[in-house]
């Protein structure tokens, strides 16, 4: 399969696209479906903008200065748009539903504005614009009849690992996120069709899928075929009330997965929302042997002040009895989270939480942001009271805790033997893969060509982000081929949840 900004070089009679992706797993996933629908309208990738007929900008509103850099970017393809009016300049994603038809007041260069809703009509929008029809924009949410786009099986090669939208949306309102506004109200996909996908995946390479969601744990099946489990032992900091309602249908899901795909290896999900991190949850980690053992559990806040102003719906006393629940039942998990320093009104005292709760945890990874103001958010009505100075401080204090943690914890892998799914190779031309608990692993297999296979590494050594091995057993592995194909690197989630 093409990733999203891997390019070929473009020339000949065929149409031509360049297509940039800005944001998360699901910007990039939706970039690779619409990478599917122009070739399939004809279109072929191209190296840059230079030679493009097409130039796609897959849009991310979470971080702040989107539209600024959007703004600088379309300044810049106006240009080459003075030169060549027949370029057509799209522009896909959040910010394009969060601005809609004010985007084109202000950026009349853009032809189409496509919300993520309505990537399904991108071809036939192509056609009308090729035609002489003017500037369109198709925003708005598909409520009535939600459409979850499938990967083009004639696209795929031998991907090792791929990604399965289960549900899109959200029904939560923390107040920093733009999310609500942009992807709207959850809308989930039956998991008999999630499930087809899974299937057709494996028949075709894939070893392991990451389910995708923006509160991916929060599923329900909209065709009623799943059983909600029993909450189960009573949380001690959760009302049995509220554990009842944070209960969802995402075990059984991972159940029926797993039962009908036999040849799934692994199974992730991103991301999850920490109330939905429920006992049936926990018991499918335990019970489910391709459910790996790493989970991304955003927590945002060490601060239970904080934590209410961002509207979480979650104490630092329910996280850390929910992960160390997780942990009991998983042995070895690794979790990683994202972090937002400098929210209003968070003190010095906040923030020294915030760092207790890091060292308590030990996250294994750590992503960490400093607030900025959404548009369309609650959190615009509060002050933004944080001196830039001491965000900045307070991220760096977060880093160095973080890095000194996720250095101790890859130290403590070295001599040990990793199984690792072999992605690709990395920029040095050695191969690089994933531990089922999400370690990066790199090592060097001359002659041979282990990608999209399970292999056994022992660990040599440690680096800041990764960790480097030798194989076990080169015995059994074939032969290198002809040019290997690099699949794009997968990277841990940037935002929300
Ligand atoms: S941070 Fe996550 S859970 Fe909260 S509103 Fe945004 S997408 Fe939803």
């Amino acid at each position: 399969m093409r990733s999203a900004d891997e390019t070929l070089g473009c020339a000949g009679p065929m149409p031509s696209y360049h297509l940039v992706t800005f944001g998360c797993q699901m910007n990039q996933h939706d970039s690779e479906r619409m990478s599917e629908l122009l070739e399939a309208s004809g279109y072929v990738a191209c190296d840059g903008p230079e030679q493009a007929d097409l130039v796609l900008l897959n849009t991310c509103s979470v971080r702040e200065k989107a539209e600024q850099k959007l703004r600088s970017e379309v300044g810049r393809l106006g240009m080459l748009k003075a030169q060549r009016p027949e370029l057509v300049i799209a522009v896909a994603g959040c910010v394009a539903q969060q601005e809609g038809e004010r985007l084109l007041k202000r950026l009349p260069q853009i032809d189409l504005i496509l919300g993520p809703d309505r990537i399904a009509e991108l071809g036939q929008a192509l056609a009308e614009i090729e035609l002489g029809a003017p500037q369109r924009v198709l925003t708005g949410f598909d409520m009535e009849e939600p459409r979850f786009l499938s990967a083009n099986p004639g696209s795929l090669g031998a991907d090792p690992s791929a990604f399965v939208t289960v549900m899109k949306g959200c029904n939560e309102r923390c107040s920093f996120c733009i999310v609500p506004h942009t992807r709207g109200p959850e809308r989930y996909r039956p998991a008999a069709e999630i499930v087809d996908e899974i299937s057709k995946l494996c028949e075709l390479g894939a070893r392991e899928v990451t389910l995708l969601g923006q509160t991916v744990n929060s599923y329900r099946d909209p065709e009623q075929t799943l059983e909600r489990e029993a909450p189960g032992t009573p949380w001690q900091n959760t009302t049995p009330r509220r554990a009842a309602e944070d209960e969802s249908e995402f075990a059984a899901l991972l159940r029926r997965i797993v039962r009908q795909v036999p040849k799934l290896e692994r199974l992730r999900y991103t991301s999850p929302h920490p109330r939905h991190l429920t006992r049936s949850l926990i018991r499918a980690h335990a019970e489910l042997r391709p459910l790996v053992g790493h989970v991304h559990l955003p927590v945002q806040s060490g601060s239970d002040r904080v934590l209410r102003r961002m509207l979480r719906r979650y104490s630092v006393a329910e996280y850390r009895e929910r992960v160390a629940a997780l942990a009991e039942a998983v042995p070895g998990v690794t979790l990683s989270t994202d972090m937002i320093v400098g929210f209003p009104g968070e003190t010095e005292d906040d923030f020294q939480k915030t760092l207790e709760l890091v060292r308590d945890v030990q996250f294994a990874g750590l992503f960490g942001f400093k607030y900025s103001v959404r548009p369309f958010t609650p959190a615009r009505n509060l002050e933004d009271d944080v001196p830039e100075q001491e965000k900045t401080e307070r991220l760096l204090r977060l880093f160095e805790l973080s890095d000194a943690i996720r250095l101790r914890h890859l130290e403590s892998r070295v001599g040990g033997q990793e199984t690792v799914l072999v992605e690709g190779r990395n920029k040095r031309g050695a191969f690089t893969g994933r531990t089922q608990r999400n370690e990066i692993v790199h090592f060097e297999a001359p002659g041979l060509d282990p990608i999209g296979l399970l292999v056994r590494i022992r660990i040599e050594q440690a680096f800041n982000n990764s960790l480097f091995g030798k194989l076990v057993d080169a015995s059994e592995l074939p032969k290198e081929r002809a040019l290997p194909v690099t699949p794009q690197r997968r990277a841990l989630p940037v935002v929300v949840a």
